[in-house]
């Protein structure tokens, strides 16, 4: 296995505990605990990712050395790792819920690659730490694989995210009550290695306000901005405002591309905030299917629905809040950290109208287009058409004479077809006749709403056969998602069927439709 150089600046630059006490515990006054991975009892490696093994500089012969799978189970070391827990705390379902922190999350250190490029690597469901909260930090094999086939799909459709690296199952059974109903079973444990520049939470700065530790809230800021935010010039203050900004504008292009692709995350708690503007902890995440802006997979939440598709813009500007709230005591003026949420709304609302423009094929969208818009998305809603088929079957209207045909496998629901049939009829029409009065030639509105709209989305019960499957000792359909999954948008007709709506034995299925954050 060829060397990896590790630079770990977070360990090696911000205070860390002195405490090496596995316990669940409050940990003040640092930004990490040391914790080393509990090893396993037999690791087996289920699936990689040959281009994020790249990005760090290895190829198959180094994913193939014995080595790998035992560093990547969490049962041995590279030279130059310094495995740590991070520390943060987060507003969850609206509410402070104080020290939350990294229970089964261990980082292992900070790649220095050849290109320049930094990439942490973060073991989940590696074992305990000081952050556990009495739980086994440990993962079950479903969770983990949803996690590693969704963390790359995001990255090949073009949205913002964490990468992944490796799914290794363990070997051990870990026992969870999937809906907290009393019915706890052992199910096979797993750990997926996580990749990105940086893990740092919003939650990570939230921490230190609520604890009145501006000593360390300035450390992490300063921290974080000479690390992750080089390109940030100028005297502390104004790179703090820049920086503030910059988060602002990064999340909100994060949230037009998961309502570009219909992707709802399910948990936007703001410890599952990334400060770099990524996706980050795929837990009780779903991908539409029927159109549904009250939609969510997470069950934990189907009560408030707090995190469903249609709230999603709202909410990160709301955890953007909380983050400006955290960060107000080292700003001598709350002016700036207003831009900066002004800044989110303005950013969202570009990005969401320039890709709304593109998935309809018309580029950006003068303001008389959206009514059209609106009416499309009402309709779509009340019709329950499905988000992906609907929107990649509409490059193929024929302008001349534009008819539903196309997306006839958009339709879920019969009757509703009936009832919406001729208003969605009478929606082409006019749809229609604006792409023919557009200056967008032909073959330039194609080829824009193929490379917008996408053919394949790691669907739930996609993920679920693929689950299945892998509990029983069958990796193929894991591996055919994978592959599919690496060109979102080019048609694969071969592959048809993973481009299918969705069955209706998936409708009420767990795992499918319905998930919860017992993961
Ligand atoms: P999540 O809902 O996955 O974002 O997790 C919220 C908090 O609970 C984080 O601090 C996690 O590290 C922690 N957590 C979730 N599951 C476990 C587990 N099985 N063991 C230890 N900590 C966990
Ligand atoms: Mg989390």
């Amino acid at each position: 296995m060829k060397l990896l150089h590790f630079d770990n600046r977070f360990v090696t630059t911000l205070p860390g505990d002195p405490l090496e006490d596995l316990r669940p515990r409050q940990v003040l006054g640092a930004c990490w605990s040391p914790v080393r991975p509990t090893p396993v009892a037999a690791p087996r490696l289920l699936a990689y990712a040959p281009e994020v093994a790249a990005l760090l500089g290895w190829d198959a012969d180094d994913v193939a050395a014995p080595e790998f799978t035992q560093v990547f189970a969490g049962n041995a070391l590279l030279p130059g790792m310094q495995p740590y827990a991070a520390c943060y705390g987060g507003h969850q379902f609206g509410q402070w819920a104080g020290q939350l922190g990294d229970g089964r999350a261990i980082a292992l250190g900070e790649v220095l690659a050849a290109d320049g490029r930094r990439w942490e690597l973060q073991l989940k469901g590696a074992g305990p730490t000081p952050y556990a909260r009495n739980a086994d930090g440990r993962a079950v094999l479903r969770s983990s694989l949803r996690e590693f086939v969704c963390s790359e799909a995001m990255h090949h459709l073009g949205v913002p995210t964490t990468r992944a690296l490796s799914l290794v199952a363990t070997g051990e059974a870990v026992v969870r009550d999937m809906f907290y109903d009393g019915n706890a079973r052992p199910e096979p444990g797993a750990v997926v290695c996580r990749v990105a520049p940086s893990f740092i939470r919003f939650g990570n700065f939230e921490i230190f306000a609520a604890r009145r530790d501006l000593e360390n809230l300035t450390k992490l800021v300063d921290f974080t901005i000479a690390r992750d935010f080089p390109e940030l010039e100028g005297e502390p203050d104004v790179r703090r405002a820049a920086w503030f900004t910059t988060v602002c504008e990064r999340t909100a292009l994060m949230v037009a591309h998961w309502m570009r692709v219909g992707f709802v995350h399910g948990v936007m708690n703001s410890d599952n905030m990334s400060i770099l503007g990524l996706t980050i902890d795929y837990g009780p995440y779903g991908w539409l299917e029927p159109v549904d802006f009250s939609w969510t997979p997470n069950t934990t939440d189907a009560q408030g629905r707090r995190y469903c598709f249609g709230n999603q813009p709202q909410i990160a500007q709301w955890n953007l809040a909380c983050l400006a709230h955290a960060l107000l005591p080292l700003f001598s003026d709350s002016a700036p950290l207003e831009q900066g949420l002004e800044a989110y709304a303005t950013s969202y609302n570009e990005a969401n109208r320039q890709m709304t423009g593109a998935k309809l094929g018309l580029g950006r969208l003068a303001d008389a287009d959206l009514p059209m818009v609106q009416e499309l998305f009402t309709l779509m809603q009340q019709t329950e058409l499905d988000m992906t088929i609907w929107f990649r079957a509409l490059a193929d209207l024929d302008l001349a004479a534009p008819s539903l045909d196309p997306m006839a496998a958009a339709f879920y629901n019969a009757e509703a077809r009936v009832a919406h049939g001729p208003a969605l009829e009478a929606w082409l029409q006019g749809y229609a006749a604006r792409l023919r009065a557009s200056d967008v030639s032909p073959e330039q509105r194609h080829t824009l709403m193929l490379q917008t709209n996408p053919r394949f989305v790691p669907r739930n019960y996609l993920c679920q056969l693929a689950i299945d499957q892998a509990e029983q000792g069958d990796l193929r359909p894991l591996q055919r998602l994978m592959e599919v999954l690496r060109q979102p948008y080019t048609e694969q007709p071969e592959h048809a069927d993973l481009a299918a709506p969705r069955p209706a034995w998936a409708r009420e299925r767990a795992g499918c439709a319905m998930l919860s954050c017992s993961s």
